[in-house]
């Protein structure tokens, strides 16, 4: 696995996503509910480093507002618990 692919997991581990397999060519990954496993949207890898931590930062307020992610809530409350602490990381 490319170093970019596991900091692109990680980050969105942090918010309840995660990576299913390669959804063509190996260039865009469906994100998955951690919660559910329903398919939340998908991301491709030509990222650069520290792009993939600063996207979901971006997104970690649409998250908690129940704007982004899975109907059953899942990165709601893990985007809530990540701006309760009041640090993103
Ligand atoms: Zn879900």
């Amino acid at each position: 696995m490319s170093e970019i692919l596991e900091e692109i997991r990680a980050a969105y581990r942090r918010v309840g996503v995660t990576l299913d397999q390669p959804a063509a060519y190996g260039t865009y990954y469906r994100l998955l509910c951690a919660g559910c496993g329903r398919m939340v949207g998908s991301v491709g890898d030509r990222l650069l480093p520290g792009m993939a931590d600063a996207l979901v930062d971006q997104q970690v307020d649409l998250y908690a507002a129940g704007l982004l992610g899975c109907a059953c809530g899942h990165q709601q409350a893990q985007a809530r618990a990540i701006t309760e602490k009041g640090a993103l990381r």
